[in-house]
C-alpha cells in the first residue's frame, strides 16, 4: 500500500482553504484537490507492506513522544514547477518546530529501516495541479487562519471507486506538556 506521514488539518481550516481555492479556480482553472484531501506531507514512504506499516507506526510514535502541539497559520499561496503548469499550494507560517519534528521522524524512519523520499521538507498544502499561475494571486494573502498541528498521521493513499482518498490509518498525538 502507498503510505505517507503528514499532518491532518482541522475541518475549519480545510473549509477556509476550500473557499479561497474556489475563488482562485475561477481565474486559474486546473485540477483542484477536494478539501477532504488537504494535508501537510512530512515523509513520503511510497509502496509499503504490512511489516513496513508496523515500522512506520513505531517511528511515528517515537518521533511524537516528547513533542507538543505546533501552532501554525496559513500564509500566502505559492507554486512548484513551471508557472504555466504548476502545483498551486497554500503556504504555512510557524513551521520551524514542525521541521524539527520532521527531522526527528526521518531519523526514526531510518532507525526502523524504512525508506522514504529524501527530498527536503517544504511545508505546504497542495490546492491544485496543472494550474497556470497568475502573478497577482501570489500577493493575495489566504484567510488568516491559525491552527495547531496536534500529531502525526499515517495516511494510506488509495483510490476508492476511482476517487483518490487519503485514509488515516494511525495517529501519534503530541502529548500536551504543561
Ligand atoms: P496523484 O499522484 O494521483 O496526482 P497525490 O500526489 O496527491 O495524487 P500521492 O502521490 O499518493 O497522491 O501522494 C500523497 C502525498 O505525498 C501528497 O502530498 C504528495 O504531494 C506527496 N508525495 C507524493 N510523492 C512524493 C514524493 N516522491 N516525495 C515527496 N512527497 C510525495
Ligand atoms: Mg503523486
Amino acid at each position: 500500500m502507498r503510505l505517507f506521514i503528514g499532518i491532518a488539518l482541522p475541518a475549519t481550516v480545510r473549509q477556509a482553504l476550500s473557499g479561497a481555492a474556489k475563488t482562485m479556480e475561477s481565474r486559474m482553472p486546473g485540477r483542484y484537490v477536494p478539501m477532504e484531501n488537504y494535508h501537510i506531507t512530512l515523509a513520503f514512504l511510497g509502496e509499503t507492506d504490512a511489516d513496513g506499516l508496523a515500522r512506520a507506526r513505531r517511528a511515528m510514535t517515537c518521533a511524537a513522544a516528547n513533542q507538543c502541539a505546533v501552532p501554525l497559520a496559513l500564509d500566502r499561496p505559492g507554486y512548484f514547477g513551471r508557472r504555466e503548469n504548476a502545483i498551486l499550494y497554500a503556504g504555512i507560517t510557524g513551521w520551524d518546530a514542525l521541521a524539527r519534528i520532521d527531522q526527528l521522524l526521518r531519523q526514526e524512519l531510518r532507525n526502523v529501516g524504512l525508506a522514504f523520499d529524501p527530498k527536503p521538507f517544504r511545508p505546504h498544502i497542495t490546492l491544485a495541479r496543472h494550474v497556470c499561475i497568475l502573478p497577482d494571486i501570489l500577493n493575495a494573502p489566504l484567510p488568516p487562519v491559525c491552527f495547531p498541528a496536534k500529531g502525526l498521521t499515517l495516511f494510506h493513499s488509495t483510490r476508492i471507486d476511482g476517487v483518490l482518498t487519503y485514509l488515516p490509518l494511525a495517529e501519534a498525538v503530541f502529548p500536551e506538556i504543561s
